[in-house]
């Protein structure tokens, strides 16, 4: 039975103006028709939701999340298998509840994500979708006895191939690689370039091997040249690129994503009273105006542009990922822009664009309803009472646990004979 949904205004997700009087038509949980109402031809039978002028977006996609982490003060992530499993099962579930249909994890813990999707695909349990990196492959370091369970440090060609393989076999679906030093290791030098050339392009070439895309962990100019030389998909944080415009013209020109994480240093910032340890606060001071300049530059130049909230660091909550929306836009995308990076610039990152990401047909039909134009205040992503109902393949999913009215309800709510 086909489901129509109308009485709506679309915002597809492709960057194009919204479409007042629209209506959607979803068949065996795919986008069927998504367009202006007088388009539509004769129903079958069907179920018609009416959501009286509400406004329809494709689910979310978050590009950078850590379903390990539940936003601690001190970003230690640790717990005994059992309790973590539960902690990754219970982030996944605040996402769709959120609106976030899809996530993709650049490191999880000891392996548990994929025991959680695989329950998540069997039916056992609601949840996002997940594209799942498995461990962060990292050199010798501190982070990496800091964030055990996470990482699979590898030094040289011979290891780094290795640690490649180790996560195809457990299951990922894209390999991550840290590129440069990160902001969240005591001690750890973001700038600096970590793996030789030689290590980036045997991890490229392993990981193409079994056609899986790579996700540079990268804040330093000279890290993020050699990744993109490299051959990978997408720079993760991206903080100093702004020092290079060359970097910058260059990853235009090859299509190769940023995904910003403006929110995890915000969280940090504007925190009050939070315990938070003085050398992540102090860090974070450092860089999060390069972090914008670096969007900004990097958008100006043409770069897609992925949304990714790097949820589970500190105070970086899982459910409010989609005010990173917002704030890329207060760096300087336009609304339209930063909403399309959250949609099908997302799902071209993860390379599921053909089957993902924007109401259109033939695409997976994962939809948010909001009562408010986003487009008039971005804000409205991380308030949850705007938030109506959330559909996964076709079906609805979740609601707020906020709201009074349970998924059920909204349906009948909804509903129209
Ligand atoms: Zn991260």
């Amino acid at each position: 039975m086909d489901i129509f949904i109308k009485n709506i205004t679309l915002i597809d997700g492709t960057g194009r103006a919204p479409v007042s009087d629209a209506v959607l038509q979803i068949r065996d949980g795919k986008i069927l028709y998504a367009g202006l109402a007088a388009g539509l031809s004769a129903a079958q039978e069907a179920v018609t939701l009416n959501l009286h002028g509400q406004f329809v977006l494709p689910g979310l996609i978050d590009a950078h999340v850590h379903l390990s982490g539940s936003g601690e003060v001190d970003s230690q992530f640790r717990a005994d298998n059992g309790a973590m499993a539960l902690k990754i099962l219970s982030n996944a579930q605040k996402n769709l509840a959120a609106g976030i249909t899809t996530v993709r994890d650049l490191g999880g813990w000891n392996e548990l994500e994929f025991v959680v999707r695989d329950w998540i695909q069997r039916g056992e349990f609601a949840g996002p979708r997940m594209c799942l990196a498995g461990r962060f492959i990292s050199i010798t370091e501190s982070g990496a006895d800091y964030y055990e369970g996470m990482y699979r440090v590898a030094d040289g060609v011979n290891e780094i191939r290795k640690a490649v393989r180790e996560q195809v076999k457990h299951g990922a679906d894209l390999i991550k690689i840290g590129v440069t030093g990160a902001v969240l290791v005591e001690n750890g030098e973001p700038g600096a370039t970590h793996f030789n050339e030689d290590e980036i392009q045997a991890l490229v070439d392993e990981a193409e091997k079994f056609g899986r895309r790579v996700a540079a962990h990268a804040h330093g100019a000279e890290g993020i040249l050699k990744a993109i030389r490299a051959g990978v998909h997408t720079i993760e944080h991206g903080t100093y690129l702004y020092q290079n415009p060359a970097t910058i013209r260059l990853m235009a020109e090859r299509g190769i994503f940023l995904v910003p994480t403006l929110k995890v240093g915000w969280d940090i910032l504007l925190a009050k009273d939070s315990n938070i340890p003085e050398w992540i606060i102090e860090k974070n001071k450092a860089t999060q105006g390069e972090a914008e300049l670096s969007l900004n530059m990097a958008y100006e130049a043409g770069v897609p542009i992925a949304m990714g909230s790097d949820v589970g660091t500190p105070l970086n909550f899982h459910g409010e990922n989609s005010l990173e929306i917002y704030w890329m836009q207060q760096a300087g995308m336009s609304a339209i822009d930063a909403i399309r990076a959250a949609t099908g610039n997302a799902a071209c990152a993860l390379g599921w664009d053909s089957w993902l990401g924007t109401l259109e047909t033939g695409k997976a039909a994962d939809l948010i309803v909001l009562d408010s134009n986003p487009l008039d205040d971005l804000r409205i992503f991380g308030d949850k009472k705007h938030l109506q109902f959330v559909m996964k393949d076709g079906k609805i999913v979740a609601c707020h646990p906020d709201h009074d009215l349970s998924p059920q309800l909204f349906v009948e709510k909804y509903l129209s004979i």
